[in-house]
């Protein structure tokens, strides 16, 4: 990718959070910082529930810890190490693999994998910021090996739908999507989520985009693609080439595309991505295993 990151220091970070104490006083901080609300009952009034700033309902007598109900709940190695990986994968500038992780913090990969998918959960987007004013979109094909088994390896297709926000002579948004194939359906279901209606559309001369002008102002249809769409077919560029550098799972490929849009995104906007991730991941509700293979 060709964006900078601002990005916190190791030594920061450490000092910031030197132990597990630490990461667990930032959590609860975090978790209830606008009050406590029971999880069980919605009272919110609680007393001391024991060690590790575990607060008690004293309605229910529920008894919740500031990772119950995050991304943190029920995380299988010590917090500081947790907080040490969302900050590698916040600050590398191409993220890191679990491979990696497991080297770093002598955490078995499985675990380390299981853990960095949670981190990545936490970069979907929200839609609060819908592309809108001057918008290209492009879709294109991506090839990915998928290991069957042991040494049998297939090769699959997946169509991958982007659209960019320009501003200036640059881009300042863009959200990238699999779609099932290039119908107008599928375009469609793209477009509704990620691009706002008021918008100036610049797309291909294909049929899937031939009913874009029901939703939105204007529509341009280029025929010429690598120069009339030229900052999304860049765009396309580092996206395929970040992919190739690091992932290989076809089936997480969505996650995987989040995460490009998440570090470029944040970048444009200047902010901090490790205290957002952290933020956005006391603030999600908690994601299983189950609920990552599904
Ligand atoms: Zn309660």
């Amino acid at each position: 990718m060709e964006a900078k990151y601002k990005s916190l220091s190791i030594d920061d970070f450490q000092k910031r959070f030197p132990d597990n104490e630490s990461c667990l006083v930032y959590l609860a901080n975090k978790k209830w910082k606008s009050g406590f609300k029971c999880h069980r009952c919605g009272h919110n009034r609680y007393c001391k529930g024991g060690k590790n700033h575990v607060r008690q309902c004293t309605s229910c007598r529920y008894k919740e810890s500031p990772t119950a109900n995050t991304l943190f709940h029920k995380v299988k190695f010590s917090l500081y190490k947790a907080f040490t990986v969302v900050y590698f994968v916040s600050t590398n500038k191409k993220g890191i693999s679990s491979t990696e992780l497991s080297r770093k913090l002598q955490i078995g990969q499985k675990t380390c994998w299981l853990f960095r998918q949670k981190v990545l959960k936490a970069m979907e987007s929200k839609n609060r910021f819908g592309l809108s004013g001057n918008i290209e979109v492009t879709d294109f094909v991506l090839g990915k090996r998928k290991i069957i088994e042991e040494g049998k390896v297939k090769y699959i297709k997946r169509r991958v739908i982007l659209g960019i926000e320009k501003k200036g002579r640059g881009i300042s948004h863009v959200y990238a999507a699999w779609i099932k194939d290039r119908s107008f359906k599928e375009i469609k279901k793209y477009m509704k989520k990620y691009v706002l209606s008021d918008s100036i559309i610049k797309c291909y001369h294909w049929s899937g985009y031939d009913k874009l002008d029901q939703d939105y102002d204007k529509v341009i249809r280029v025929r010429k693609s690598e120069s009339q769409l030229a900052l999304s077919k860049r765009m396309e560029k580092s996206l395929v080439d970040w992919l190739k550098g690091m992932h290989h799972d076809v089936d997480l490929l969505q996650n995987y595309l989040n995460e490009f849009c998440y570090r470029f995104n944040r970048n444009q906007m200047k902010e901090e991505i490790f205290d957002h991730l952290l933020d956005r991941m006391v603030n999600h509700g908690k994601w299983t295993y189950k609920n990552i293979i599904a």
